[in-house]
């Protein structure tokens, strides 16, 4: 069986950065699954659709294509538009969490993530990659750090993308997503039992792709 690596945790705790290294490093797929369920999101407020109304948000991930570019730089496409940017916008990111609980839009999310899996080595980030997605992985993360540090990271990227949001409220979404996502019936957040557990609190990109590429090598 190929490389699978599976990296999972709350909100900020560094999964697609590390993820992104560590699949560079070790020339296997990236796979974003939380931007899955972001293109759902962006395509239910584009679509005027409630975000209550899980019928209908249901049909639209189900009707969707949405695409990962693995040759470009992660490029994000949803029916033909490339929502790489529009996805990342702290409307999406308040958004996203309610679309994620609903169980339709996860089974056929899920069903895209393990085919992309079947095409070679993986590492795939996300909530439920190593208790559901990819229960058989060879190896599963789950990365956290203090709320603090987390938000503190996400600010900055959003700074850097030219988007001005009080660090407060940065801090207050973050939670909000996390609670929903831990408290949500269908593949909560939580670690497998078979994760090896990093706390990133003070630590670089490189130094947590240097301990996971050891633990790979066990
Ligand atoms: O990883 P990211 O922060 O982009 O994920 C956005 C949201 O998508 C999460 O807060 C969660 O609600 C949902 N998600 C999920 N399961 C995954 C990946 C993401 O429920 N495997």
């Amino acid at each position: 069986q190929a490389l699978q690596i599976a990296i999972d945790g709350p909100a900020g705790a560094g999964k697609s950065t590390v993820a992104k290294l560590l699949a560079k490093q070790l020339n296997l797929f990236y796979v974003d699954t939380g931007a899955m369920y972001r293109a759902i999101a962006y395509k239910a407020l584009m679509n005027k659709v409630p975000l209550e109304d899980e019928h209908s948000v249901t049909q639209i991930a189900k009707s969707a294509e949405v695409v990962l570019d693995h040759s470009a730089e992660g490029t994000v496409w949803c029916d033909g538009e490339n929502v790489t940017q529009a996805i990342r916008n702290p409307e999406i990111s308040r958004a996203v969490s309610t679309v994620a609980a609903y169980v339709g839009v996860r089974e056929r999310l899920v069903e895209l993530q393990r085919w992309e899996a079947k095409r070679g080595g993986v590492v795939m980030d996300g909530r439920d990659i190593g208790t559901h997605v990819l229960p058989d992985a060879s190896l599963k993360i789950f990365l956290t750090a203090t709320l603090q540090e987390r938000a503190n990271r996400r600010w900055v990227e959003l700074e850097k993308a030219g988007k001005n949001v009080p660090y407060e409220e940065v801090a207050q979404d973050m939670q909000k997503r996390d609670r929903k996502d831990m408290e949500r019936e269908v593949s909560p957040l939580e670690p497998a039992q078979d994760a090896v557990i990093l706390d990133t609190t003070g630590l670089g990109v490189e130094e947590i792709v240097v301990k996971i590429v050891a633990l790979t090598r066990r």
